[in-house]
Formats: C-alpha cells, structure tokens, sequence
C-alpha cells in the first residue's frame, strides 16, 4: 500500500510507454533496419533513433519492453489507481498513441481465448469486485463513446445524446440516463464489455467511421460502506446514543474512469475534407485539451482548463486533486512511423 501511494501520488500524472512488438508487416518491410526505438526498462529510458548516428533519450515513470506481459502492465500502471479507488478516491487510467500501437490491447483486451491477455478494463474490475463485501458493497458500471462531442451510451446505444452535468457544489460529474449496470460475478465483467464492444463497432458503422477516431470511456462506481474508525474510538464515554449514531456506516463512493482515446496520429487536412476534415478537428480538440489539463496539473497551475472539451468536462473530478491519474502512451517501433511516435513521446514527457 505505501509503495503504490509513492506511485501515484495525487494530482500528478504517472506516465508509463509501452513498446509494441514489430507485427508482420513490419517483420518484412523493415527487415533490413533497426527499430526506431531502444528500451532502457532498468534505467527507465526510451531512445528515438533521429538518424544513424544520433538518438534523443527520455525517461519515464516507466518503459514497459515489447516483452513486458499484460499482468506486469497492469501492475505497474493501473493497480495502484485501483488501490486508491478501494480506498475511497476517484481515479483514472488513460492511453494515448498513434491507431494500431496497442491503446485498446493495452485497456480492452477481453482475453477470450487466454486470460493471460486480459487488459486493464477487466483486470481492475476483476480486483475491485474481488474486494468488496457482496452484502454492504456495491460496483456499477457504465461505457460510453464519445465522438465528434457527443456521449454516445454503448450499453444502450439509442441513447446517443448524454448531458455531462457538473454538480455546483462539490464538482462531481455525473452522466444522467447513462445506463449503470451492476456487477454481480465475475463473469458478467466479460459480458458487459462484450456488449459494449459490439455496440461499439455497430454505432461506428452507422456513424460511417472508425473505433479508432472515437474515445471508448469505462466507468466504474464504487459504493462501500464504511465505518469511521476515528468515531469509534471517539465513542469510549460509553454513552450507548452517541455509540450507535457515530459507528453507523457511512457510504463512500468513488469512481475509476477508463479512458481509451482516438488515435493520436494527425489527419492531413490536404487529404481531407468536410466530414473527415471536422472529425480530424474535434480529436485534435479533446487531445490537445486534455494535453492542457495535464499539463497544467503537471506545472501545478491554479487554473486547469478543464472547460474546454466534453472530454476533460467528464474527467473533471477523476483528474488531479485527490484523484490519482496514470498515463500510458503507446508506440511502435517502425522508423517509418518515426515522426507520429516522437510526438507521442512529446505528449508523455509534457505530462511529467
Ligand atoms: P490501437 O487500439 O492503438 O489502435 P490495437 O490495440 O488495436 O491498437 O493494436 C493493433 C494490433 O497490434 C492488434 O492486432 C493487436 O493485437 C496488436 N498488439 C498491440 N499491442 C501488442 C502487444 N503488446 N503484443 C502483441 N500484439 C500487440
Ligand atoms: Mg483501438
């Protein structure tokens, strides 16, 4: 427990890079060079070759290899925000990269055929499920897509037009008519992502676009009762009133949002045009917003630009402040991706 509160300490983003393995493609087409990128997982340290000669080095919270395992992943970047969120605080966990760099292999993987490919989604519920007491606790969750700013519910995709409302007097965001749907078992973890999933792609192609140009949200509401200790202790007067009223439990909630973003890779505005072109527009809108957030958090500005995107208006109260954020940014190592991963790089390393 006071390892991962050293990890994650609040209103700071932990960033980790995870490294793809070269896919087939590029086992032939790039027989003949070298990656693009050299992992230094001991040092923490990520290379980007700029040319034969020369590389730039950077480090982060964490370099995770091609060969780093879906459990160590889960381990290193999202299990000490789940603790937090066990412990009552509300959390997030985001990926960012290029399309086709592992973001949803990273969060979304089911792992059907091997569990040992299950990604952070079910590995979080799993561990915050296995966590509560079934009688006095309870888990309920919600996916969502949001596309061209608009909240779109994946458990229930008729409902395509979800309000972000923002209560006034403590910032708490809620999502009302968004469906909540209440973990019972383990197995219906699967089965509401699987939903999700298939709802997921039915609505892209009705929308005549992309999963990857869309930002897949999983969130996961804690309820757990709890007795104050320190009113406990307070009640040794014996005064039997005063002991039932101060160790009656109280609710806690708290939340773990789950963010798989769009594909981080910049459409060229020359090639396209009305519908790809405003599509383009409202990506680079909620990416570079959430870059301002981060950033902010990270310089420890007064003012976090939270206002400026549906995206960051929904993370308002899982980000910064006593909610504990981990940042996974996802590359490949092919030099001709060269330049979307060192932007990808960049975006990291202005998160620190
Ligand atoms: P993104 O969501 O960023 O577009 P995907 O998660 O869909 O990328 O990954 C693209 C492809 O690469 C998929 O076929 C996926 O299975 C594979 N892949 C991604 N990361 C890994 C990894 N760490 N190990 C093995 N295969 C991976
Ligand atoms: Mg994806």
């Amino acid at each position: 427990v006071i390892l991962s509160f050293l990890c994650t300490v609040p209103g700071r983003v932990r960033v980790a890079v995870r490294l793809r393995p070269r896919n087939a493609e590029e086992m032939m087409a790039d027989a003949d060079f070298a990656d693009c990128v050299e992992v230094q997982p001991e040092l923490k340290r990520l290379k980007l070759r700029r040319n034969n000669w020369d590389s730039d080095t950077y480090e982060f919270d964490e370099v995770l290899t091609e060969f780093a395992s879906q459990k160590r992943v889960y381990e290193v970047v999202a299990k000490p925000v789940v603790e937090s969120v066990l412990d009552g605080y509300n959390g997030t966990v985001m990926a960012y990269g290029q399309t086709g760099t592992g973001k949803t292999f990273t969060l979304g993987r089911l792992g059907d055929g091997d569990a040992s490919d299950r990604g952070i989604m079910v590995r979080s519920m799993e561990d915050i499920f296995a966590d509560l007491s079934p009688d006095t606790d309870f888990v309920t969750v919600s996916y969502l897509q949001l596309y061209m700013e608009t909240l779109q519910d994946l458990l229930n995709p008729a409902n395509d037009n979800i309000p972000i409302v923002e209560d006034p007097r403590n910032g708490d965001v809620s999502l009302p008519g968004a469906t909540l749907v209440e973990i019972t078992d383990q197995q219906s973890i699967l089965e509401l992502l699987r939903v999700g999933e298939a709802n997921r792609v039915a609505a892209n192609t009705k929308l005549n676009t992309e999963s990857s140009r869309s930002h897949a949200i999983l969130m996961v509401h804690v309820k757990r009762s709890v007795v104050d200790s320190e009113d406990v202790v307070s009640t040794e007067n014996n005064d039997a009133s005063r002991l039932t009223k101060l160790s009656k439990p109280v609710i806690r909630k708290s939340k773990l949002v789950v963010v798989d973003l769009a594909g981080s890779e910049r459409v060229h505005k020359s090639g396209s045009e009305g519908h790809m072109l405003e599509e383009a527009k409202s990506i680079n809108l909620s990416l570079s917003s959430l870059g301002k957030c981060i950033n902010a958090l990270a310089e420890n500005n007064a003012h976090v630009p939270f206002r400026d995107s549906k995206l960051t208006r929904m993370l308002r109260d899982s980000f910064g402040g006593t909610a504990r954020t981990s940042l996974i940014v996802t590359i490949g190592p092919s030099p001709r991706h060269r330049g979307e991963t060192s932007s990808t790089i960049l975006f990291g390393q202005r998160a620190m």
